[in-house]
């Protein structure tokens, strides 16, 4: 790779996003090194990075994705220290709740998938154990399964942890700088923003919900599109639950802080508006979820709700990533689609981008992920 020397407006390469991704591959090409600019339309962790759940979550992935996000799981145990930062990470176990014997046997199908592939991480538990590590699991609950590594970060503190460290390592980040146009010059990528213009000679695409468009410029057509899954969080409760839990079947996913407050999620969609940055909630949806939570756990009946909000995200009709090289340009790369699970990856991610960009190869597998796997033949 040539370094370009330079004022802030040329680096080796520029990333467009200021999410996990685009901050986490910041730090990973700043720390290698690389000369690098993010440029970020609003601000850092203003969009899905900064407002999820904060889910760190190994126990369910898809097989495709297990791979990375195994090796991003083991990054979370220690990234205050590499980062020399604040992630707000608490290793916690997961729990996926078996409300049935329906749930047990997709479970045991699902055990026999992974212990297939060679993996071991996941547990199944019998009613008995669920009951000693979740005192308060309705009565019917049968089971679950279990993933000892995994837990919960603090999301705009984990961005900004990558942010800062970037920054110490030399990143430059240009917020309020919406990419609109991409060209060639020669070797290098000219990329224009309402106020200003930049240079490159490597391009990454971390847009987020937004990064379909910025693939377009790429030359780049993907089956994106985007939604406003939702979120609530409840006044302060006694403390009730340790593990992080989630159920088998049923549209839940919750976890008590430190402060006794409890986040409610589960993949519930509002509307979402990314022209203009916004999101409506969908309360009819939002009071599913709320009842699902007292299903599963009664003492949550006094709750109250506190506030709840949504953010954009970006999915692709598999829920896997895209997470490869342009296939129309020349030194172009995208990491987006992360279908709501995408915060837990943020580790990783920057390292296999930093990879892809310095080397052009990565030591994962990235066939599934590519940006191209949707276009058919036509005959
Ligand atoms: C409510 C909710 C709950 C979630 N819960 C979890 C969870 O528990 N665990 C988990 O693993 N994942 C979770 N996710 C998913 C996770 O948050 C995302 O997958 C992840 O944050 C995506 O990161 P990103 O960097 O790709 O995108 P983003 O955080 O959206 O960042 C993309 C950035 O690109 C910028 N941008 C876009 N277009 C341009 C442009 N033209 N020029 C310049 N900048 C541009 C945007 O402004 C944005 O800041 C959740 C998501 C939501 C919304």
């Amino acid at each position: 790779m040539n370094a370009i020397a330079g004022n802030r407006q040329k680096a080796s390469v520029i990333i467009i996003g200021g999410g996990i991704q685009g901050c986490s591959t910041a730090y990973q090409l700043a720390k290698r090194g690389v000369d690098v600019i993010v440029l970020e339309k609003d601000r850092v962790a203003r969009h899905a990075s900064g407002v999820n759940a904060g889910g760190v979550r190994l126990l369910g992935r898809d097989i495709a994705e297990v791979p990375l996000s195994k090796v991003a799981m083991q990054r979370w145990q220690t990234l205050d220290d590499e980062l020399d930062g604040d992630t707000g990470f608490r290793r916690r176990s997961l729990i996926n709740i078996a409300a049935d014997e329906a749930d047990m046997q997709t479970l045991q199908k699902r055990q026999a998938l992974m212990h297939g592939q060679g993996y071991f991480h996941e547990t199944m538990i019998d009613q008995q154990e669920l009951r000693e590590r979740l005192p308060h699991v309705a009565d019917y609950c049968v089971g679950g399964v279990v993933s000892e590594t995994d837990g919960y970060a603090i999301p705009y503190k984990s961005v900004f942890a990558f942010r800062q460290a970037a920054a110490r390592a030399g990143a430059e980040f240009a917020e309020g700088q919406q990419v609109q146009r991409l060209r060639r010059i020669g070797n290098n990528w000219l990329v224009e923003t309402a106020s200003g213009r930049y240079e490159a000679e490597y391009l990454v695409n971390c847009a987020g919900a937004w990064a379909d468009q910025i693939a377009v410029m790429m030359g780049d057509n993907c089956p994106m599109t985007y939604s406003a899954p939702m979120l609530m969080i409840t006044t302060r409760m006694p403390h009730f639950a340790t593990p992080v839990v989630g159920a088998v079947s049923r549209p839940l996913s919750f976890k008590q802080f430190e402060n006794g407050t409890v986040l409610i999620g589960g993949g519930a969609k509002g509307f979402a508006d990314r022209a203009r940055n916004t999101t409506r909630l969908d309360y009819a949806k939002l009071a599913v979820g709320a009842s699902n939570a007292v299903d599963f756990f009664p003492i949550m009946r006094t709750a109250t709700v506190n506030r709840m909000w949504a953010g954009l995200e970006a999915y692709m009709p598999d829920n896997l990533p895209v997470i490869s090289a342009s296939v129309n340009s020349p030194n172009a790369f995208h990491a987006f689609g992360f279908s709501a699970h995408g915060f837990q990856l943020g580790p990783v991610i920057g390292e296999v981008l930093a990879d892809l960009v310095t080397t052009g190869r990565s030591e994962f597998d990235l066939s599934a992920f590519r940006v191209d796997r949707f276009e058919r033949k036509v005959l």
